[in-house]
């Protein structure tokens, strides 16, 4: 499978309006973040009919970026999108799921948790009401919920239940990747089914502690933990210049940057 970061930054972007920090002023293209999210290629489990190999395509979050995050990386489909957790940095750019709809003509499925469905249905409701003007179009988003292992063009999705402060929210694990945002708790029994990774990207929000979200000092002693073969960390502040904060992690841990593309098994 092939993950794409399409954004690595905490919820108000990097650079931060109105800031002239180092990190915010640098010219380094990986200290620029867009909030969160990953799109997971998924290879096919069969050739298409023209004889292509066409993978599925999930998206793990809608970001305020999300616009501006597929059309930097040609992303002109997906086929389904997992969703963490509703805080706005992860759901504001639903609406722009449209154009996915427009091009497939199809309705797009969406996974998560009881409580992330609800809030999108309450927080996009003129995509659910019934009596909601429809004038432009609005998403065609079929709501899924999930609370375990679920089965998604062929490949076996696991969310992982992790906490971020007090609210429980979702990761998720896929073959031998796992995918860790807006987290500070990881319960014993999710580190339990984190075992034997290849990747592992998991929320390294600054230095200092901070409520709902893991510091970098923490993350590290996760990873080693772990043993992933690949660690990295998203979700970042500019806090974190990323050079420099990359030379004093140990070896083979590194933070992910907007663009970063890897393969995992
Ligand atoms: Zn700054
Ligand atoms: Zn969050
Ligand atoms: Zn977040």
């Amino acid at each position: 499978m092939r993950i794409t970061f399409l954004g690595t930054g905490t919820s108000h972007g990097v650079p931060m309006i109105g800031c002239a920090c180092a990190v915010c002023r640098s010219d380094d293209p990986r200290d620029t973040r867009t909030r969160p999210s990953i799109l997971i290629e998924l290879p096919a489990l069969s050739e298409s009919r023209s004889g292509e190999s066409n993978g599925f395509r999930l998206l793990v979050d809608t970001t305020p970026d999300l616009r501006a995050q597929a059309l930097r990386h040609g992303v002109d489909r997906v086929d389904a999108v997992f969703y963490t957790h509703p805080h706005a940095d992860h759901i504001f750019g639903f609406d722009d799921l449209r154009r996915f709809n427009h091009l497939t003509r199809q309705p797009l499925s969406a996974y998560g948790d009881e409580r992330t469905l609800a809030a999108i249905r309450r927080t996009f409701s003129y995509a659910y009401d019934p009596d909601a003007p429809k004038g432009g179009g609005v998403p065609d988003i079929r709501l899924c919920p999930v609370a375990g292992p679920f089965g998604m063009g062929g490949h076996e999705i696991e969310p992982i239940p992790v906490m971020h402060g007090g609210t429980p929210v979702n990761g998720l694990r896929i073959g031998r990747f796992a995918y860790l945002t807006d987290c500070n708790v990881i319960p014993p029994a999710s580190m339990a089914r984190l075992e034997g990774l290849d990747v592992l990207v998991l929320d390294a929000l600054r230095h200092k502690p901070h409520p709902t979200h893991f510091r970098v000092d923490e993350s590290v002693a996760i990873a080693a933990a772990l043993a992933p073969r690949r660690p990295f960390f998203t979700h970042m502040a500019h806090d974190l210049p990323h050079a420099e904060t990359c030379a004093a992690l140990p070896p083979g841990v590194s933070l992910a940057y907007d663009g970063l593309v890897i393969e995992c098994r």
